[in-house]
């Protein structure tokens, strides 16, 4: 548990002047439509931006202020956290933004309020607790290896820390593992440290979805609200060449995200998609009170078997949410007007406002 208390932070909400909220966030990742619909909603907007990056906020207009800082990390500043705060801001996370602020400053001394359970991003960044919410929620994920004996069928192999999966490899037996952990090795692709804390799981052969929710914590209900899949380089550059050269050319292949396609699944597939966001709502309740509350992802394979497995999740909104900054066909169906996750976060804070419950929606 942080230093930064529920307590502290309501009393900075109760000095907020509620007709004059700012939605506010810093400037990468999703923070277009987080602040165009913010706007959508009637809000102002303020964007936290590293000096030389003012472009994409200045040409789409979606920014009424500019907090312009020398590193993005300075947004966890006091002199940054009190513009914040004279602005009335709600400040929405996003993975940019923990992952140049840092959980730790986040957690200890970041006295803005924040959109959503501050306390849940430490479980989606850790391996053993986004593990046990998933395992505590009843999801389907990965079988998960302890030793490099017990393979007895295709495995993956992740080493820690966030790294576009480079170095990341498929074996099918404990001899093929050694033998292509000590060729890494002698490449220095990867180091002896790494080989300690190398991650073993299921290799599930599917498709890719990542799947878009929102927990609204004022209705007590779980939205879906669109879906992508990744594009992700150089695996998706090497599979556009044959087999054969794809061994010849022996590149080490990684899985850096350079952007995101919107997808659709199969209509007999949303009941389970809809269960899967359903029982991660209640598994957080559990273990990270208040819970789940906001945008959340859960990144999947979908197999041929029509089972939906998850190796992954976002505890806040995911960058594959680009896809729909006007609609997704899911959004569509649920609210029949635009609606992008921007907006939705900002229709939920607006929904707060006006019934008096914006405390159960800030952190
Ligand atoms: P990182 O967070 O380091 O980018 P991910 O865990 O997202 O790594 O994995 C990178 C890619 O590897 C995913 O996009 C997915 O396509 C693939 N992948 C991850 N886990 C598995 C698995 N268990 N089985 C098959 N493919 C996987």
């Amino acid at each position: 548990m942080g230093k930064v208390n529920r307590q502290e932070i309501l009393d900075v909400l109760k000095g907020y002047d509620k007709e004059n909220i700012t939605i506010a966030t810093l400037g990468s990742h999703t923070s277009l439509h987080i602040l165009k619909g913010a706007k959508k909603e009637g809000f102002k907007t303020a964007v936290v931006c590293e000096k030389g990056r003012e472009v994409p906020y200045k040409r789409f207009k979606v920014a009424d202020e500019y907090i312009i800082v020398d590193k993005f990390s300075d947004i966890v500043n006091d002199d940054v956290q009190e513009k914040l705060r004279a602005m009335n801001s709600i400040v929405v996370p996003h993975g940019s933004f923990v992952a140049y602020a840092g959980l730790d400053r986040i957690e200890d001394d970041f006295n803005v309020p924040m959109f959503g359970n501050r306390d849940i991003l430490r479980w989606e960044s850790e391996r053993d607790l986004e593990r046990k919410l998933m395992i505590e929620s009843n999801i389907r994920i990965p079988r998960k290896f302890t030793d490099p004996s017990e393979i007895d069928r295709t495995v993956m192999i992740k080493f820690p820390g966030a790294r576009g999966g480079r170095g990341y490899f498929v074996a099918s037996t404990p001899e093929e593992f050694h033998q292509k952990i000590d060729s890494m090795l002698k490449r220095e692709w990867i180091g002896e440290e790494d080989v300690e804390n190398a991650h073993i799981e299921e290799y599930v052969s599917g498709c890719n979805y990542c799947i878009h929710y929102f927990y609204s914590a004022l209705n007590d209900e779980v939205e879906l609200m669109g879906m992508d899949s990744r594009y992700e380089s150089n695996i998706d550059g090497l599979t556009r060449i044959p087999a054969k050269d794809q061994l010849d050319v022996a590149l080490d292949p990684s899985y850096v995200i350079t952007g995101n396609h919107p997808v659709v699944m199969r209509e007999s597939l949303l009941s389970q998609v809809f269960e899967i966001g359903d029982n991660l709502v209640e598994g957080a309740k559990k273990l990270v009170a208040p819970g789940m509350s906001g945008p959340f992802c859960m990144q999947s394979l979908c197999t041929d078997d029509l089972e939906i497995v998850v190796f992954e999740m976002s505890a806040r909104i995911d960058g594959g949410t680009n896809t729909f900054m006007d609609s997704s066909p899911y959004s569509y169906l649920l609210f029949g007007e635009n609606m992008s996750m921007g907006r939705r976060i900002a229709r939920e804070i607006k929904n707060g406002i006006e019934s008096d419950r914006l405390d159960i929606l800030i952190t």
